[in-house]
C-alpha cells in the first residue's frame, strides 16, 4: 500500500519494452532500418504521451523521469529567463524535486516565494496573483500531492499565472491516471511526468513545453530531442511509458473509482476504529488511491516497522525522507501540530490491492497502534 512511491511494472508494459532491449536494439540516430526501428517507436511513445495530455507530440521531451522533469523546467525556465527577473513562485507543499532546485537557485541569487497552504494542503489561487511581481519567471504548484493526495486548483492557478503572462509548471506525477490531465485546461506551460507511477518503469518520464516557451538545455550534447535533451534515448523505458501512459489513461474513470471506494473504507474504518487519529490532506478534493492519516501519541516509523513485520508496506510522510526525523514539510505546511505531523501514515492503494487487503490493514492496524501507545512517553503528558 505505497503506490504513491512507485508501482509495479503492468505485465502489458514489460511485454512492449522486451524487444527494444534485444532484437530492436537500434540507436535512433543511426542511419539504418534498425535504427529507424527504435526512431519509430521512441515517436509513436512520443504520441501516445502527447494524446494523454492534449498536448501535441513536438511539446513532448523525454527525461529519466519526475525529478529531471522538475529540475529542466525550473532551472530551464529560469536560465532563459535573466532578462526578464529573477523571482520564481512555489508553494510550501512541492515535491523535493521541485524544492530543492529552488533552493539551488537560492543560493544563486534568485528570490522564491514559497506559498503557504490552507489545512488541507491547498494553495489558495489568489494569493498566486498577490506575489507575482514585474520580476517573476515562474509559477510552479503540482497537480495533486504525494503525501496528502490533495489536489491543487489548478486551472485557477495557470490562468492567473497566464494573465500576467508569467510561465506556469506543474509537476503532474501523481494526477497521470488518478484524473483527467489536459495542458490547456490546466493552464499549464510545462508538465512533468513519471512513467513509474502509473505502471510504468523506473528511470522514465517526460517534460512537456508549451510551443512558444523559452526554456534553457537541460543537458548539452547530441542532437536528441530536438538538442534540447541531449543524450542516446531510453528507447525501452520511452516505449514503456508510452504504453503505460495509454493503459493509465484509459483505465479511468475505471481505476479511480475502484480505488477511492476502498480509500474510503480505509479511512472511515481508521478513523471510526481508531480514537485520537484523523485525517490530512482534503476530505474530497484528494486523490482516489490515498489515505494519509495522523496517530497522536505514536511515532510514524514504529508504524511502518510493525506494518512490515505484518507484510504492509506503508510509508510516514514522502519516502525520500522517512530516513530523517524531522515531521514532513508538507505537513508542517498544513499547520499540524508535531505531536500529529510525527504519527502520520500514509497508505496508497495500487490496481493490485483488493478489498481483502483493506479488511487485512483494518484487523490488524488497532492493535499495533493500540501496543505502540501503551509503550510511548508522549501518553503520559496527555
Ligand atoms: C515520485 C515523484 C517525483 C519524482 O519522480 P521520479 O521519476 O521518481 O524521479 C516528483 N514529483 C512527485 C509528486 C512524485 O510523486
Amino acid at each position: 500500500m505505497d503506490h504513491a512511491a512507485t508501482t509495479p511494472v503492468r505485465p502489458e508494459v514489460a511485454r512492449a519494452m522486451l524487444p527494444y532491449f534485444s532484437e530492436r536494439f537500434g540507436n535512433p540516430s543511426s542511419l539504418y532500418a534498425l535504427a529507424r526501428e527504435a526512431k519509430e517507436a521512441v515517436e509513436e511513445a512520443r504520441g501516445r504521451v502527447a494524446a494523454a495530455i492534449g498536448a501535441r507530440p513536438e511539446e513532448i521531451f523525454f527525461t529519466s523521469g519526475g525529478t529531471e522533469a522538475d529540475n529542466w523546467a525550473v532551472k530551464g525556465v529560469v536560465a532563459a529567463s535573466r532578462k526578464k527577473g529573477d523571482h520564481i513562485i512555489t508553494s510550501a507543499i512541492e515535491h523535493h524535486a521541485v524544492l530543492h532546485p529552488c533552493r539551488a537557485l537560492e543560493k544563486q541569487g534568485y528570490r522564491v516565494t514559497y506559498l503557504p497552504v490552507d489545512g488541507y494542503g491547498r494553495v489558495d489561487p489568489e494569493r498566486v496573483g498577490e506575489a507575482i511581481t514585474n520580476k517573476t519567471v515562474l509559477v510552479s504548484v503540482m497537480a495533486a500531492n504525494n503525501e496528502i493526495g490533495t489536489i491543487q486548483p489548478i486551472a485557477a492557478i495557470g490562468r492567473i499565472a497566464h494573465d500576467h503572462g508569467v510561465p506556469f509548471h506543474t509537476d503532474a506525477v501523481q494526477a497521470i491516471g488518478a484524473y483527467p490531465v489536459d495542458v490547456d485546461a490546466m493552464g499549464a506551460d510545462l508538465l512533468a511526468i513519471s512513467a513509474h507511477k502509473f505502471g510504468g518503469p523506473k528511470g522514465a518520464g517526460a517534460l512537456y513545453v508549451r510551443r512558444g516557451t523559452r526554456v534553457g538545455t537541460f543537458m548539452d550534447g547530441g542532437a536528441q530531442e530536438r538538442g534540447r535533451r541531449a543524450g542516446t534515448e531510453n528507447v525501452p523505458g520511452i516505449v514503456g511509458l508510452g504504453r503505460a501512459i495509454d493503459l493509465a489513461v484509459g483505465g479511468m474513470p475505471q481505476n479511480p473509482t475502484r480505488l477511492a471506494a476502498m480509500r474510503d473504507r480505509l479511512i472511515r474504518g481508521i478513523l471510526d476504529g481508531i480514537p485520537d487519529t484523523r485525517l490530512n490532506g482534503h476530505p474530497t478534493e484528494r486523490l482516489a488511491n490515498n489515505a494519509n492519516i495522523s496517530f497522536r501519541y505514536v511515532e510514524g516509523e514504529s508504524i511502518l516497522l510493525s506494518l512490515d513485520a505484518l507484510g504492509v508496506a506503508a510509508s510516514t510522510g514522502s519516502a525520500c525522507t522517512s530516513a530523517s526525523l524531522e515531521p514532513s514539510h508538507v505537513l508542517t505546511a498544513c499547520g499540524l501540530p508535531p505531536e500529529h505531523a510525527h504519527g502520520s501514515l500514509r497508505l496508497t492503494l495500487g490496481s493490485r490491492n483488493t478489498d481483502e487487503d483493506v479488511d487485512y490493514v483494518l484487523s490488524v492496524l488497532p492493535g499495533v497502534i493500540e501496543r505502540l501507545r501503551a509503550i510511548s512517553p508522549l501518553r503520559g503528558e496527555a
